[in-house]
């Protein structure tokens, strides 16, 4: 059996980024020959339509462009995810990066400018906290090299 790999459903394809459109990657893709992909849309799970407004952290909370606190919504999502990495068992997964919800290491800084700043996306930051290992899209042959 395939291990199971959660990943960003935009980079699968889906569209369901904020713009309506998606990060489809093949090298994500191209995971499904080793694991079994699940994917998540963790600002989806969270009542969010599609389109939506750009977001950006800013502290401990969540914005939109035009100044929205979004904080709840990107809460439920990354909770949703959770829920779903835990019932599947889910060692690791692939995530966009820069994403205010699925980025690791490094996000947007909250001032819509394109300025990047340490930090992770609220997704991201639960699922690592609860010892899911992740990975951006550029990091796919790290995942590879450890697990296959
Ligand atoms: Fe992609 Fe994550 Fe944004 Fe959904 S929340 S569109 S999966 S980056």
């Amino acid at each position: 059996m395939k291990t199971k790999i959660l990943v960003s459903a935009c980079l699968l394809g889906e569209n369901c980024k904020y713009s309506g459109g998606n990060n489809k990657n093949e090298k994500v893709i191209a995971l499904k020959e080793y694991f079994d992909l699940i994917p998540v849309c963790p600002e989806y799970f969270g009542g969010l339509p599609i389109p939506r407004e750009p977001s950006e952290i800013r502290g401990e909370k969540v914005f939109s462009r035009t100044g929205k606190d979004l904080t709840n919504e990107f809460l439920t999502g990354a909770q949703h995810t959770l829920y779903i990495a835990k019932e599947k068992n889910t060692p690791a997964a692939v995530l966009k990066e820069r994403s205010p919800s699925c980025g690791f290491g490094k996000i947007y800084d909250g001032t819509f400018s394109g300025t990047l700043t340490e930090g992770n996306g609220l997704t991201a930051d639960l699922l690592f906290k609860n010892d899911i290992q992740i990975f951006g899209e550029n990091s796919v042959n790290k995942l590879l090299d450890l697990y296959t």
